[in-house]
């Protein structure tokens, strides 16, 4: 087995911050395991943004270009990806821990008979490589290793590691592989895609996170927030209730069965701070707590808590903000 191969998810050339962070820790693993780093670019027309993998650490990038890989699908990505690992042998591969990796790498774990380790926040090296990974909705960590000598399938949390050293100038060797795919074996083809524009920083990916919850008390109120986002460059989460309620859509519910963020400020705005939402947003670095309620669970894992009414201190901390950062 050789390679650390990272599984580079890209749209229109451009790359998630996750996928900088697998390739600096990739580097490590590579350095520890005295084996090359690789990546693997999958889509169509998509062998120039090689260079960028190069920049961030890649000794050699893996390019399968085929219009069947233009939009991702988990037979075509996955069928094709399993085919590359198996004739390259890998020991490791890693995948991001949003929503594609999410979807990806358990399905190519299956049909390679491998194990998995998901969403992945730390690795130890010594005494053999071992994964850390919260459980219990955070409230305790597992500690993975693999015992078969398979390729390691790996999905790490965005976020938790720290990005790659750029290294200007530096080629990765280009290898281009063929996806013998055909469109008969997928069984799903994505026809047209619509996007709708935010023009806010995407959520997993943010450094500052203003969240509503019920407290909100409509939709039209979540304005506030997106006002104080405006000015900070934050991106705006939803607890679930806020989510149930219809007042936010559910790509922005951060929690359990929402996203998981950890950004450097989290402000918490009328959201009471159960285990389901603190799954979610308990790895941030900074935690502040907007609540009228001094009893909320939210204040103990708060750095900072305001007791008060968030209509009243939403507004004045955007006006501060805004001159502060004048
Ligand atoms: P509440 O618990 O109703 O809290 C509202 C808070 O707002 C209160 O603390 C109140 O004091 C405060 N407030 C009200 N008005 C004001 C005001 N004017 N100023 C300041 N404060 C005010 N939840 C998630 O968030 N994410 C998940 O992914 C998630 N997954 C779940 C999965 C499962 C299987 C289950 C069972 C539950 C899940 N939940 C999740 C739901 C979770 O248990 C809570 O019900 C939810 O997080 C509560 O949302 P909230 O804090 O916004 O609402």
């Amino acid at each position: 087995m050789a390679g650390v191969l990272i599984f580079a998810d890209q749209k229109e050339g451009k790359f998630r911050k996750v996928i900088f962070e697998m390739l600096g820790e990739g580097r490590k693993l590579a350095d520890h395991l005295g084996e090359e780093l690789q990546a693997v670019l999958m889509g169509q027309n998509v062998e120039e943004y090689a260079t960028v993998l190069g920049e961030a650490g890649a000794d050699k990038v893996f390019v399968i270009d085929d219009p069947l890989l233009a939009n991702y699908t988990t037979d075509g990505f996955a069928n094709a990806l399993v085919k590359l690992i198996s004739t390259e042998n890998p020991s490791i591969v890693l995948f991001p821990n949003n929503a594609v990796g999410k979807d990806l790498a358990p399905a190519v774990a299956q049909k390679l008979n491998a194990g998995q380790a998901s969403d992945v926040i730390a690795i130890e090296y010594d005494n053999g490589l071992r994964f850390k990974r919260p459980i219990y909705a955070g409230k305790a960590f597992a500690h993975v290793s693999f015992t078969s000598n398979r390729t390691m399938i790996v999905t790490i949390r965005p976020k938790a590691f720290e990005a790659a050293t750029p290294q200007p100038g530096k080629q990765p060797a280009i290898v281009r592989y063929a996806s013998e795919l055909d469109a008969s074996s997928l069984r799903q083809i994505v026809k047209d895609v619509v996007r709708k524009a935010s023009g806010r920083v995407e959520l997993t990916e943010a450094d500052i996170v203003v969240s509503g919850g019920r407290g909100m008390k409509s939709a039209e109120n979540f304005k506030i927030l997106e006002e104080l986002a405006d000015v900070l460059g934050a991106a705006v989460g939803a607890s679930r209730a806020a989510v149930d309620e219809g007042w936010r859509e559910p790509q922005y519910q951060v929690g359990q069965t929402g996203k998981v963020v950890s950004p450097t400020l989290y402000i918490a705005c009328g959201i009471s701070g159960a285990i389901q939402h603190l799954a979610g947003m308990s790895s941030s670095k900074y935690i502040v707590a907007i609540n009228k309620d001094p009893e909320a669970e939210i204040f103990k894992v708060a750095d900072y808590g305001i007791v008060a009414d968030l209509f009243e201190v939403v507004p004045v901390l955007t006006e501060e903000f805004k001159k502060a950062l004048a």
